[in-house]
């Protein structure tokens, strides 16, 4: 399978443009689902969290309290660590799994940690969203109605603009107006067909 890793920081477009490859008859396997899902209750790993954390960690549900828990590892590196130690080889492993299992004549791998997470590993190209620091604050706060200064801490964590552009094959700049994405899109497919295709040959 040829795999097409889509990366890029917080609020720079992903969904937006992963969905333009879906919208062109593409598979698309998302580490964010993947991660959200695996957290459901009664699973296990929402099991371990509630071991560690206790009830603080949930809902009144029983569901994952995300917020508690975005905090927490914000404010706790060895929460951070733990908690990635729990998270990564699972979500590594369905990522594989679903890739795997796709028909399209190639498939995206989108990830907001692809490069961090080392998830290139599995990528034969990869193809980056960017935006300026400025538009990554303005899109985001608007979209997630929180403050520059969180999304500023987020930014931080990520890997930085010039890590991610170093790694890119290729690069979709996304400053522009979501309009002008499908024309970028549609060129990029027909690329990613034809070193699919010189890959099963
Ligand atoms: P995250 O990593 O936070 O999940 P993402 O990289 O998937 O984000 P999107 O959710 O696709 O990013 O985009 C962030 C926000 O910016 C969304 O509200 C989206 O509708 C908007 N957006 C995306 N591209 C553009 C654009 N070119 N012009 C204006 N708004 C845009």
């Amino acid at each position: 399978m040829f795999v097409v890793g889509v990366t890029g920081g917080i609020g720079s477009g992903k969904t937006t443009v992963t969905d333009l490859f879906y919208q062109q008859g593409i598979d698309v396997v998302d580490a964010d689902v993947i991660a959200r899902g695996m957290m459901n209750p009664g699973s296990a790993a929402l099991e371990a969290v509630k071991q560690r954390f206790g009830e603080q960690a949930l809902q009144p549900d029983g569901g994952l309290n995300r917020s508690w828990l975005r905090e927490r590892i914000f404010a706790h590196p060895e929460d951070k660590t733990w908690l990635n130690n729990l998270t990564h080889p699972l979500v590594r492993e369905q990522l594989l799994q679903q890739v795997a299992q796709a028909q399209s004549p190639y498939v995206i791998l989108s990830a907001p940690l692809l490069i961090e997470n080392r998830l290139t590993q599995l990528c034969d190209r990869v193809l980056v969203v960017d935006v300026s620091e400025a538009t990554q604050i303005a899109r985001t706060a608007s979209r997630d109605n929180t403050n520059a200064e969180q999304v500023q801490a987020i930014i931080a964590a990520q890997a930085s603009r010039e890590q991610r552009l170093a790694a890119a094959d290729n690069v979709i700049d996304n400053n522009g107006a979501v309009e002008e994405l499908p024309k970028h899109v549609e060129k990029l497919h027909e690329l990613y067909l034809r070193l699919a295709a010189n890959k099963q040959a």
